[in-house]
């Protein structure tokens, strides 16, 4: 492996857990993240696709330095997030930014966006005075916006507008990676696409390496190089977008993709498989592979063994005892 092919961030053996509401008991826990490993490469979207509550945010937040692992780490470029400290942690997390699902509940509303754009430049001193005026005006530019709007307040602009300036912020420390945690599902169906095309555009052009969380899997196979999909806090399946979805290796998967609405009635399936029921709990998840409750090819093995992520010959990795089984119903 060359220098330039080695990850800019890597997730190995990511585990969280969280204290489960009181009426479940003091000692009970969700099993938010369970064993994710993960590469992104420089300059890569990798789209993350799964039902609400498998563990989507959680992942963000870990793989942002946002919050620690139970057990596992995060490095990037090479380096421990949760192991650096001082100058060089600050330095690490001005490499990694975030931008949230909602933007009026992630801007504070007394702010000009000024001072909103302004804020990760001010945290890690990068500008001060007029250099940090213009850095603001540069980056709404990049964003869409007039940069005259920096005067103005949160509450003086629509949904799409704020999503910008929540991009604007995560841009402002010249990040080598953004984790956007479905950064368009709080807008309107109408703005969703600029928004989406203004991030594409922005990986294109700054080189930048996204990770695109969304529940929407026809914007992730329109954004995204790679994929990956979780289950209850599980990772079912990696790989390029079309080697996904044009033939999905993990039940899950394939239940998903099956799942999403088709635009033309007369194209309907008639075997489509529609998952039934809602994901079981995370505090008390099924033993073996987590999807083996409401998997079609399930049998024995599946409540018993754990089935590890494994490489499929196509530069794919499913955890699945049967994905060769799958694959071939594909
Ligand atoms: P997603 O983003 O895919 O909807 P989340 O990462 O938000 O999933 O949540 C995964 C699981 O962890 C859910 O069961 C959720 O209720 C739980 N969870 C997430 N954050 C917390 C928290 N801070 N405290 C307790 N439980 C949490
Ligand atoms: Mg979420």
């Amino acid at each position: 492996m060359s220098p330039s092919d080695e990850p800019i961030l890597t997730a190995t053996g990511l585990h969280k857990t969280y204290r489960a509401s009181r009426s479940l008991g003091s000692r009970a826990r969700v099993s938010a993240v369970d064993g994710v490993d993960l590469t992104l490469a420089a300059g890569e979207t990798l789209g993350v696709v799964g039902e609400s509550g498998c563990g989507k945010s959680t992942l963000a937040r870990l793989l942002v330095g946002l919050e620690r692992p139970d057990r596992g780490e995060v490095r990037f470029a090479g380096r421990g997030l949760g192991r650096a400290r001082g100058a060089e942690a600050r330095a690490l997390r001005r490499r990694v930014q975030m931008v949230f699902q909602d933007p009026l509940t992630s801007l504070n509303p007394r702010l000009p966006v000024l001072d909103l754009v302004a804020e990760p430049l001010d945290v890690h001193r990068l500008a001060r005075g007029a250099a940090r005026r213009d850095r603001v005006a540069e980056l709404l530019e990049l964003v869409g916006l007039a940069p005259e709007m920096m005067n103005r307040y949160p509450h003086e602009f629509s949904g799409g507008q704020r999503q910008r300036i929540g991009i604007a912020r995560a841009l402002a420390t010249e990040p080598s990676v953004i984790v956007c945690d479905e950064p368009v599902s709080a807008l309107d169906v109408s703005v969703q696409a600029q928004v989406v095309n203004l991030l594409a555009g922005l990986q294109r052009e700054l080189g930048i390496a996204l990770v695109f969380i969304a529940h929407d899997l026809a914007v992730v196979r329109h954004v995204s190089h790679r994929v990956a999909v979780m289950y209850l806090g599980r990772l079912a399946e990696v790989g390029d977008v079309s080697t996904v979805y044009d033939a999905p290796a993990h039940p899950y998967t394939r239940a998903l993709l099956s799942a999403v609405p088709i635009r033309h009635p007369r194209e309907r399936d008639p075997d489509r498989e529609v998952l039934g029921g809602d994901p079981p709990s995370p505090v008390t998840p099924p033993a073996g592979c987590r999807f083996h409750t409401r998997c079609p090819l399930a049998r024995e093995v599946c409540g018993a063994e754990t089935p590890v992520l494994r490489e499929l010959g196509d530069g794919r990795v499913a955890a699945c005892h049967f994905a060769e089984t799958a694959l071939s119903r594909a």
